[in-house]
């Protein structure tokens, strides 16, 4: 492992190679390095298992890959050079935008430097004895650091179904998440895609278009899609942006899914379904997310959402010709937003075109894979590529992946067994001073997510200031705290129709995986005032200790206060 240029350390417990060490450099992870090392003055290493920067924008190179977030509102927001001296081409960036953006943030903040690139943590144990955790890599290299921060991403571990044969197909066969970096040409090709998620839905008219011979998309459950109306921005668009950025972005950090947008009316319950599609076509005909925040009620309110999932399917039968295909691309097993809602460009007009057709294998279930296709139950189909948009083991996977040790021998995984267990979202009780960047249980994948990255890297600097500041060597959330985060956060999903569909937010995707609600549905605004009060309390639910030989002697636990809305 090669040398990072270390700071004067301000913090660090003699002996450790680091004051802290963060896995990851997306979004979160370069952030996180820059607060740590240019704001604190701590000696800090990242540690990136791919050869850049770049995380999600990195590895999810498959064609259509492209933000849901509007691309001036998918960015860094603490780092004025950065906002105003970055213009982005369209109204949604595409892959190879927001990896060169991530790029050139981290040149502008000179961060290379500290990131140790091509290097994965296998894992992570807290020492007991000095009170420090000892990270070891796959290159059996291991360095110890007294933070340990992960910054792994909720949507970093590919998911491929464990389907018998797989290995066997004799063609190109990927999972977007692991797209190559060569171009990859569909001309003349029996293509599939197996998955209909915000992936699917991206992938699949871009290979339409690219003149295969045929692509057959396998899908399991329909997804509603709102259409996303890309379009470049061009110089009064950007006049329009810059010189309102800080109260859009301002907008944004105070909401409830960290975008600047107007919420509409409170809820569609008593309306008629005329009214409903009145206050809903603006919203479809501009596109984007907006369109979700149409009524306030929509995701607690089953009426309300009944409504705009069927305006949602009228337009699906509008645009697909063939009226048993337009059922059949319909949901109607689960509310609208209940699964992340995607956004399209054409997705629907795809099925019009004479070169693709739908497998739905609810009826027709896939039985295995062949060195030359896929056999279904009732045949074989053909195959020259076969394209997995079958999502990841989202907010836990990647942690897991990691063999994490912390207090009295207790792994991460044993931690876990029945789903994930913070305060938070961001420490959790028997790892101290293990920090987890947009962790289960924080608001992150139901917010537009670099907002909840600011949010949450903030707040562990601020925490890591105030322990260096007042030569605290430990921070570790009780028992208690945790049981009640946990608690309440079980409690806002169940008070939401989230819980009522089978999807990766419950953990569902994964065979064996717990069910659980994963993120938090309480809202970035909320979310946000609790965890700055948390500290403004002086870090209430926390054990903050001075020395090591204090480790683990709990007090008396008083009543959380800054949980609300149970
Ligand atoms: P990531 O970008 O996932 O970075 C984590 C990094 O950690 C990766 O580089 C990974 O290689 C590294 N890593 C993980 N484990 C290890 C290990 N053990 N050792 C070393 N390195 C490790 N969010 C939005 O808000 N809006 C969008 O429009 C949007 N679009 C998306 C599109 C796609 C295709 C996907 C998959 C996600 C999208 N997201 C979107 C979510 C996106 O993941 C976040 O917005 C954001 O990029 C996450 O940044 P991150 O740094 O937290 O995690
Ligand atoms: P996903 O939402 O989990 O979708 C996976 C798809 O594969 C689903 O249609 C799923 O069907 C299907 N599938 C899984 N196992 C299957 C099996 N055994 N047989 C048949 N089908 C199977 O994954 P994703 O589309 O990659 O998206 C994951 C998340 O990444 C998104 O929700 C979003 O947060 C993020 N993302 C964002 C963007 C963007 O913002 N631009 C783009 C892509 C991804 P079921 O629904 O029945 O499980």
């Amino acid at each position: 492992m090669s040398e990072t240029t270390s700071h004067d350390s301000v913090g660090a417990t003699a002996g450790t190679d680091y004051d802290a060490i963060i896995v990851g450099a997306g979004f979160s992870g370069l952030y996180e390095l820059h607060r740590l090392r240019d704001e604190l003055g701590l000696s800090v290493k990242v540690i990136e298992k791919a050869d850049d920067v770049g995380g999600t924008w990195y590895w999810n190179r498959y064609p259509g890959a492209r933000c849901d977030s509007e691309s001036h509102i998918y960015c860094y927001s603490f780092n004025e050079d950065i906002l105003q001296n970055w213009e982005w081409s369209e109204r949604y960036p595409e892959q190879p935008e927001v990896l060169e953006y991530l790029r050139f943030a981290a040149d502008e903040l000179d961060l290379r430097r500290n990131i140790e690139f091509e290097t994965e943590v296998t894992s992570a144990a807290f020492d007991e004895d000095s009170g420090t955790w000892r990270i070891s890599t796959d290159d059996g290299e291991t360095v110890s650091s007294q933070f340990f921060v992960t910054a792994v991403g909720c949507l970093s571990e590919p998911y491929i179904p464990d389907f018998e044969g797989i290995e066997s197909f004799e063609g190109f066969w990927t999972h977007t998440g692991k797209w190559p970096h060569e171009p990859v040409d569909f001309e003349g090709k029996r293509v599939a895609v197996i998955g209909t998620g915000a992936t699917g839905i991206q992938v699949i008219p871009e290979v339409a278009k690219s003149d295969p011979e045929h692509l057959t998309v396998f899908q399991r459950t329909p997804n509603y899609a709102v259409p996303a109306r890309n379009r470049p921005l061009d110089d009064d668009d950007w006049e329009l942006i810059q010189s309102n950025y800080d109260e859009i972005l301002q907008r944004a950090h105070d909401s409830g899914f960290g975008f600047p947008f107007e919420v509409g009316q409170e809820t569609a319950a008593d309306m008629t379904m005329e009214e409903v599609e009145e206050a809903l076509e603006p919203r479809w005909q501009e596109g984007g997310f907006r369109f979700l925040l149409a009524f306030e009620d929509l995701l607690v309110n089953e009426e309300t959402n009944e409504k705009v999932s069927e305006f949602l399917r009228g337009k699906i039968r509008e645009t697909v010709d063939d009226p048993e295909l337009a059922e059949k691309l319909a949901p109607k097993d689960h509310y609208y937003a209940t699964k992340r809602p995607p956004l399209h460009t054409d997705y629907y007009e795809t099925y019009n075109r004479d070169n693709v057709s739908l497998v739905d294998v609810t009826e027709n279930p896939i039985e295995r894979i062949t060195p030359d296709g896929v056999q279904t139950a009732d045949g074989h189909h053909d195959f020259d590529m076969i394209i997995y948009a079958t999502g990841f083991d989202a907010m836990t996977g990647t942690l897991l992946q990691i063999d994490i040790e912390g207090r009295d021998g207790l792994t991460l995984e044993e931690k876990w067994e029945d789903g994930p267990q913070t305060y938070l979202g961001l420490t959790l009780h028997g790892f101290p001073n293990m920090f987890t960047i947009t962790g289960p249980q924080s608001p992150s994948v139901l917010s537009n997510m670099p907002v909840s990255i600011e949010h949450h890297v903030e707040w562990v600097s601020d925490t890591i200031e105030h322990l260096v500041d007042n030569d605290i060597q430990l921070i570790e959330p009780t028992k208690a705290a945790e049981e009640a985060w946990t608690t309440h956060n079980r409690q806002v999903a169940e008070s939401t129709l989230y819980t009522t569909v089978d999807s990766w937010y419950m953990n569902e995707n994964i065979p064996d995986k717990p069910t659980v609600f994963t993120p938090y549905p309480g809202g970035v605004d909320l979310y946000h005032d609790t965890i700055l009060e948390v500290a403004e309390k002086g870090y209430e639910g926390f054990e903050l200790t001075e020395s090591v030989q204090q480790l683990g002697q709990e007090g008396e636990q008083p009543q959380l206060s800054v949980m609300k809305g149970d």
